[in-house]
C-alpha cells in the first residue's frame, strides 16, 4: 500500500479530471497535483464512450455554462489537436426537419446557436442539405460547418502524457472509498494506498455524487444513468453518410436524439438512444447492480421524472429492444437506411444528474464546498468543453482551495 501527499487531489481520471490537472498544472506550476482513478487504465468510461463529436454550441442556453464552456472549449480542443498532433476532421453537421412541426424548433436552434457566437450557421433548404448529404431527409436544416470529430479517449491519453511530463502523479486502480478530514486537510483512502491532500476536486463521472457523499456533501442531485446504444453501418452503406445528420431534437428531453456520426476512425455510427440503465457503468441490460438499483429506486426524483417522461421512457426501451423501431427512427433521417445496414456496436453511458423535483440538471453543475470542488453533471458537450471546463475549475480553485 503507498502513501502519496500532494496540494491537490483530482478524483476521476476521465477528459475532465485530466483537463482539470492540465489547467491547474499550467496556472500553478509549483502545485504537487495527484490523479486517481479507479479503473486500471485512464479515460475508461464515459470519455472512450461517447460520439466523440465536437460540438460548436449551437443547442445550449445562452449565457448558460454549457454555451460559453463549449464554444470557448472547441477552440481551446483544436489548439491542443493540433499542438500534439491528434488527428480530427471539421467534417460539418446537418440538423434537420423532417416535418412541419420541427420547423419552428429549427428556427428557435438557429437563433441559440447565433446568440451563442458560433461561426458560420446557415439555414439551408433541401437542395442545399442535398448537396452537402445526398442521402438525408429534409424540408430545411442548419448547416454548421464548424462541427468536428475526435476521438476524446485519444485525447485523454494525450492530455495523461503531458502531465505525466509535468510530474503530475497519475494513480490508476484507485478507487477511492473513503474520504475523512485531517490536519486542515483531507486523507483519501483509496484501494491502492492513501494520499493526503490539501483539497480535492471531484471529477468522478458518474460516482460524483457519490464521492461528495463521502465527504459528507449533501447533494441535491443524484446521478442516474442513461445508457446510450449505437448501431455501426456495414462498411458498403457508409457512403450514405458524409459527415454527421442529427434531427431536430425534443426540447422537452436534454438528449439530442438518435443520429448519424461519421467517426475519426472512418466508420459511422447510428445512435445513442437513452435508456435507462441498472448499474452506473451498465453498458448492457445483463449489467445489473442491485445496490445502485436500490439506490435509485429510493430516489424520489427518479420516480418524478418517470412521471414526467414515462411516455417517452417506454418507447426508448421499445426502440432499444427492437431494430425495426431503432430502424424507423433512422429512416426519417436517411430514407434508404434498411435493417441489413445495420449492426450492433457498442454502448456508452451517461452520468445524467437529477434533482428531487425529477428535473433533470441541463446546464453543467460545478459545487464548492469547504476544501473541495465537485463535478456534479458534466454530460455532453463536456468533453468538447472539458480544456474550459478544465480552466474555469482552476480558477475556482485558485481563488478558494490554494490560498
Ligand atoms: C453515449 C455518449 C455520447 C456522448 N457524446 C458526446 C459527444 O459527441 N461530444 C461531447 O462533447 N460529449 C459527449 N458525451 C459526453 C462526454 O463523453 C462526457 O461529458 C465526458 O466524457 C465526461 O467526462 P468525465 O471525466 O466527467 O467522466 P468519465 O469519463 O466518466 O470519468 C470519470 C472517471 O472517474 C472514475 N471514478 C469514479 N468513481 C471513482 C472513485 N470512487 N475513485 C476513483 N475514480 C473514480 C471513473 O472510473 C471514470 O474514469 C457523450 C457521452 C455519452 C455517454
Amino acid at each position: 500500500m503507498s502513501e502519496t501527499s500532494c496540494d491537490i487531489a483530482i478524483v476521476g481520471g476521465g477528459i475532465i479530471g485530466l483537463a482539470t490537472a492540465l489547467a491547474l498544472s499550467e496556472r500553478v506550476p509549483r502545485l504537487r497535483l495527484a490523479v486517481l482513478e479507479k479503473e486500471s487504465r485512464l479515460a475508461a468510461h464515459q470519455s472512450s464512450h461517447n460520439s466523440g463529436v465536437i460540438h460548436a454550441g449551437i443547442y445550449y442556453t445562452p449565457g448558460s455554462y454549457k454555451a460559453c464552456l463549449c464554444v470557448e472549449g472547441v477552440k481551446l480542443m483544436l489548439t491542443f489537436c493540433d499542438m500534439y498532433g491528434i488527428q480530427y476532421e471539421r467534417c460539418g453537421k446537418v440538423i434537420v426537419a423532417t416535418s412541419p412541426e420541427e420547423l419552428p424548433r429549427l428556427a428557435q436552434l438557429y437563433k441559440r446557436g447565433v446568440a451563442n457566437g458560433v461561426a458560420g450557421l446557415e439555414r439551408i433548404g433541401p437542395e442545399r442539405v442535398r448537396e452537402i448529404e445526398p442521402h438525408a431527409n429534409a424540408l430545411a436544416a442548419i448547416y454548421s460547418p464548424a462541427t468536428g470529430i475526435v476521438d476524446f479517449g485519444k485525447v485523454s491519453m494525450t492530455m495523461a502524457s503531458v502531465l505525466r511530463g509535468r510530474e503530475t502523479a497519475i494513480l490508476t486502480g484507485a478507487r477511492v472509498g473513503r474520504i475523512v478530514s485531517a490536519n486542515g486537510g483531507v486523507v483519501l483512502e483509496t484501494a491502492s494506498g492513501t494520499v493526503r491532500a490539501r483539497a480535492l476536486i471531484n471529477c468522478a463521472g458518474l460516482y460524483a455524487d457519490r464521492v461528495a457523499r463521502l465527504m459528507g456533501v449533501r447533494t441535491d442531485v443524484r446521478i442516474i444513468p442513461f445508457r446510450g446504444e449505437y448501431y455501426n453501418l456495414v462498411p458498403d452503406r457508409r457512403h450514405l453518410v458524409r459527415g454527421l445528420i442529427y434531427p431536430a431534437p425534443d426540447p422537452a428531453f436534454p438528449f439530442l436524439g438518435v443520429h448519424f456520426t461519421r467517426t475519426i476512425h472512418g466508420g459511422v455510427e447510428a445512435g445513442p438512444n437513452a435508456v435507462l440503465a441498472f448499474a452506473r457503468e451498465g453498458y448492457t441490460y445483463r449489467h445489473i447492480r442491485l445496490g445502485e438499483v436500490a439506490g435509485m429506486v429510493a430516489y424520489p426524483g427518479l420516480w418524478r421524472m418517470a412521471a414526467r417522461y414515462w411516455r417517452m421512457g417506454l418507447y426508448e426501451v421499445y426502440r432499444s429492444l427492437s431494430r425495426s423501431a431503432f430502424v424507423r427512427a433512422l429512416q426519417r433521417l436517411v430514407p434508404e437506411i434498411s435493417p441489413a445496414d445495420l449492426e450492433p456496436g457498442g454502448a456508452g453511458v451517461r452520468a445524467q444528474a437529477v434533482e428531487k423535483d425529477g428535473t433533470l440538471v441541463d446546464d453543467f453543475r460545478i459545487v464548492e464546498t469547504p476544501k473541495a470542488i465537485h463535478v456534479l453533471n458534466a454530460p455532453s458537450p463536456a468533453a468538447t468543453a472539458s480544456l474550459a471546463i478544465g480552466r474555469h475549475i482552476a480558477d475556482l480553485a485558485v481563488r478558494t482551495l490554494i490560498s
